[in-house]
């Protein structure tokens, strides 16, 4: 009878991370088990799970099998006569000598980071800046040392869980590698917030956009058109403009919003007490938007939820990360909006209900 083989690699990777850090050039890094508030009403994500903050002496456990990983990985590509280059030969080799590294969903995340350089890291699950600021900042010098070819290190974070660290704690955390923060904005109108239970007002929203402004993180918006739905999409649309505005961020994106069954905004419809917005409402919504932003920041459109599309039949904005540059680029966007106007869009199969 042959015994199990030890299980030497159990570091532990989320299943949520942004579309910026995908296409499988980021290490996925789990700093926290699954989202602290969990009660936003169009919110799918972790619903069914319990909030966990993970320890440093654990994540920097993850790291280390990483690294391990990664120098098994280079020692045999050398050996093959690879040069150290990342080749499948490398990758077998390893895994028959480790071949629980077969059943671990990390393995092929590990590698592709290394083929691509190993340049960007993402900290997960949704909100990582609610670990208490000297354990963050222990965990991402532990990942700078270990991992110097890091150039961006990013992560999810809550506008609230922001506004309410001291500054100097946000700068050390800047300073320690974390390079970029992802927060939720949703909307910037009052009540659609409270109705949305987004555990934040639209002065919050403004605190933790500007305060991790000046801490020197890149800060990335994320906003829903449709998510105001038939009886809020005015306010929301110039009210998100006003808080965007007073951020002014270094990027925006667009997140149309699509109800997912299981949550309470869904439900809401199925009772008619939500009316979803036509394809023509969403873009006509959008151009007030984009009309009332007075911002330097890049307007992106970087998520296949942005399916409008224009007379031709293809994509009516560009899906790509870096996305518009305003002031310059501004004209360009409401030229475009009005051509998708007039494409006679349609809702596509996949956001029907
Ligand atoms: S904070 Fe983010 S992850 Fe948490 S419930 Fe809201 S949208 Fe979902």
């Amino acid at each position: 009878m042959s015994a199990e083989p030890a299980q030497k690699y159990d570091f532990e990777v989320g299943v949520y991370r942004p579309p910026s850090e995908g296409g499988s050039a980021s290490l996925l890094l789990r700093l926290t088990r699954n989202c602290p508030w969990n009660r936003c009403e169009f919110c799918a994500m972790y619903k069914t799970e319990k909030f966990e903050l993970r320890s440093p002496a654990e994540v920097k456990g993850d790291i280390d099998q990483v690294a391990d990983i990664c120098n098994r990985l280079k020692d045999i590509s050398w050996k093959l006569g690879y040069g150290g280059s990342m080749t499948r030969e490398a990758a077998i080799e390893l895994l028959n000598s480790a071949p629980e590294l077969n059943y671990h969903q990390g393995f092929v995340m590990v590698f592709n980071w290394l083929q691509s350089g190993a340049k960007t890291a993402f900290l997960q699950d949704a909100n990582s800046l609610i670990m208490k600021t000297d354990q963050l900042v222990d965990i991402l010098q532990h990942l700078r040392n270990t991992f110097p070819t890091l150039n961006r290190v990013t992560s999810y974070a809550r506008s609230k869980t922001i506004a309410q660290k001291k500054l100097d704690e946000l700068k050390a955390i800047r300073q320690a590698g974390l390079d970029r923060v992802h927060i939720g904005l949703e909307t910037g109108d009052d009540e659609l917030l409270k109705k949305i239970k987004k555990g934040v007002t639209s002065e919050g929203h403004i605190k933790g956009g500007k305060k991790a402004m000046q801490a020197g993180f890149q800060v990335s918006e994320y906003w829903m058109p449709g998510l105001g739905g038939k009886q809020m999409w005015r306010n929301h649309a110039i009210n998100t403009a006003r808080v965007l505005s007073e951020i002014d961020p270094h990027y925006i994106r667009s997140r149309p919003f699509y109800p997912i069954a299981g949550t309470p905004i869904h439900e809401k419809m199925s009772t008619g007490k939500f009316q979803l917005l036509s394809a023509d409402e969403q873009l006509t919504e959008l151009k007030l938007m984009m009309e009332n932003l007075d911002v330097t920041s890049k307007i992106c459109f970087d998520h296949a939820g942005n399916y409008w599309l224009n007379r031709h039949g293809g994509l009516l904005f560009s899906q790509s990360y870096e996305g518009y540059t305003f002031p310059e680029e501004k004209s360009r966007v409401l030229e475009l909006i009005d051509e998708g106007l007039k494409a006679n869009n349609k809702r596509p199969e996949f956001l029907r209900l």
